[in-house]
């Protein structure tokens, strides 16, 4: 990086820097700006893998000073969810964020995130938040409230030229687009491909939850999305969905939602038409709730 903020710590060094409180993060971020930089923001919650990686090296690309911030965020988990268990190691975390590329890690306390008496929320409301993930029947709302609180806070605390999401929380990438676009963040939203295994399991953390045999069973799910993506091409998607069905019931998983909608708005579609569609899945595999989906472009139908 060109700021001279953390000119002492090359980028290749064994870990990047660990920010604890918010104005370290700021005084880091204005030096940088004042140097000229434009700022990336790569949000994470740590045990760090390729797909976190591929979007650190994304920002590295195009950014000056690249900000990864590592924080299980507790308003997004649910009552009965993993957050006790959530799989965590910082040390690792910041050597592998600076071999990608990253200058600094903001890791801070639930304290210094949430002061005493918060008692704000960000919240996209309606037809983004009420479906799939956001169900009552599924996750409910208070998911995606937590993730755009954390991330509004994020935006504010660093105030990124660019910020990294990945393809495979797509829900989360649309509610966060709708969320910066509406309340005027001055922040351009990246959303990358979902990386995933030499077998087609798409990379998670969650995935450090599944013994042998359910790791196996849960490559089902991309084999499943797969089968709608051709299944749509070559047919149409309720075949595809059919034939997805078909997968996820030969490897004994019971989907949470296997759904098509429109990757924009989210509401369902039942024809592959003239508008981008996504295939979303959610299921629970052994100790794992996994999700991933498959983003089919019109264009390319044969
Ligand atoms: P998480 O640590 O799970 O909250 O993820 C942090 C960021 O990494 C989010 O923007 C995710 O969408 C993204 N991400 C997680 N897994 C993958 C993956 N397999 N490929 C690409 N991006 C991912």
């Amino acid at each position: 990086m060109n700021s001279s903020v953390l000119t002492d710590t090359p980028r290749s060094s064994a870990a990047a820097p660990a920010l604890r409180t918010k104005a370290e993060l700021r005084a880091a971020v204005a030096d940088a700006r004042r140097a000229g930089n434009t700022i990336g923001l790569v949000p994470t919650m740590g045990y760090l893998h390729e797909g976190h990686l591929s979007l650190i090296r994304a920002a590295r690309a195009e950014c000056g000073l690249v900000v990864m911030s590592l924080f299980v965020n507790p308003t997004q988990f649910g009552p009965a969810e993993d957050l006790d268990r959530y799989p965590r190691d910082e040390q690792r975390d910041l050597r592998l964020a600076a071999e990608a590329g990253a200058d600094l890690v903001f890791a801070p306390a639930v304290e210094e995130v949430y002061g005493p008496g918060a008692a704000t929320a960000v919240e996209v409301t309606g037809s983004l938040t009420d479906v799939l993930d956001g169900d009552p029947a599924h996750r409910g709302p208070e998911h995606f409230r937590g993730v755009t609180t954390v991330v509004a806070k994020l935006f504010n605390i660093v105030d990124p030229d660019v910020a990294y999401f990945g393809q495979k929380d797509a829900q989360q990438a649309v509610v966060i687009r709708r969320m910066a676009r509406d309340l005027d963040f001055p922040v351009r939203i990246e959303v990358l491909p979902t990386v995933r295994e030499a077998d087609g399991l798409a990379m998670s953390s969650r995935n450090a939850y599944l013994e042998p045999a359910d790791r196996e069973r849960a490559t089902a799910l991309s084999r499943a999305l797969g089968a709608a993506e051709r299944g749509a091409r070559t047919g149409s998607l309720g075949i595809g969905l059919e034939a997805a069905r078909r997968e996820l019931a030969a490897a004994a998983i019971e989907p949470e939602y296997l759904e098509a909608r429109d990757a924009e708005t989210l509401t369902p579609v039942h024809a592959l038409e003239d508008r981008p569609v996504l295939v979303l899945v959610a299921a629970q595999v052994g100790a794992a709730r996994l999700i991933d989906n498959v983003l089919i472009h019109p264009t390319e139908n044969t």
